[in-house]
């Protein structure tokens, strides 16, 4: 039941996505983007489920490698397909227990509209409850450096109640690690770790704040022992 967050290490990218870039969807080129897939799915030994993500809440139960699916979250109970969450600022968040995983992409409108129970549900469904679960919330854009206008954190903060911070300047900010954090507490999860790096202050991480057109990093779980 392991977990893995891919950086710009050990891919053929050139800038500005340079590196392991994972994204098809931002211009970098077909057969670099390709090459970096065929490099995670070597070193972890088995396929890799990717998904076409819409900022949406739309969980699937992915059982066998298929085209990726319009979706923000994937679960599976299959043994050997590791599930791939793409993230340059949003927040990928990993989800472990002993007989099914789960990955999530919970950037703003993710985790306002919910991404993160619609996970744990599709994970009750599978008879794992969120008390069972080990999530782990991955590398995303700190809140000092996730300014937004204060009328929008304002109408988070109404549903996501946590997630109101300043940035370093102290104008308004979204905390999604916060955010996140308080909605996995209030469905039951309490093996919670928090990855302390910041896409926007880490280079070895893809920003799109920062950078604008660059490339994704992935959150990987997968159950079974490869890698
Ligand atoms: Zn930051």
């Amino acid at each position: 039941m392991p977990v893995l967050v891919t950086s710009r290490a050990g891919g053929v990218s050139v800038p500005p996505f340079g590196g392991l870039n994972l994204g098809d969807h931002v211009g970098d080129a077909e057969d670099a983007v390709a090459a970096n897939r065929r490099r995670l799915a070597e070193r972890l030994r088995m396929p890799v489920q990717y998904m076409r993500q819409v900022h949406g809440t739309r969980v699937v139960v992915a059982r066998e490698p298929a085209p990726p699916p319009e979706a923000d979250a994937l679960v599976t109970d299959v043994p050997g397909l590791a599930l791939a969450v793409m993230v340059a600022d949003c927040a990928p968040v990993l989800f472990e227990s002993p007989t099914a995983v789960g990955v999530a992409h919970a950037g703003r409108a993710g985790m306002t509209d919910g991404v993160i129970d619609a996970t744990l549900a599709a994970f009750d469904r599978l008879g794992v409850p969120a008390d069972r679960l080990t999530v782990t919330i991955g590398p995303c854009v700190c809140a000092g450096c996730y300014e937004v206008p204060a009328e929008l954190r304002r109408e988070v903060e109404q549903r996501v109640p946590g997630s109101a911070a300043a940035t370093r300047r102290g104008t308004a900010a979204i905390d999604l690690r916060a955010g996140i954090h308080h909605q996995l507490t209030a469905a039951g999860v309490t093996d919670i770790a928090v990855a302390t790096r910041c896409t926007a202050e880490d280079p070895e991480l893809y920003s799109y704040r920062r950078d604008g057109r660059t490339g994704r990093f992935a959150g990987v779980a997968w159950l079974g022992s490869a890698a």
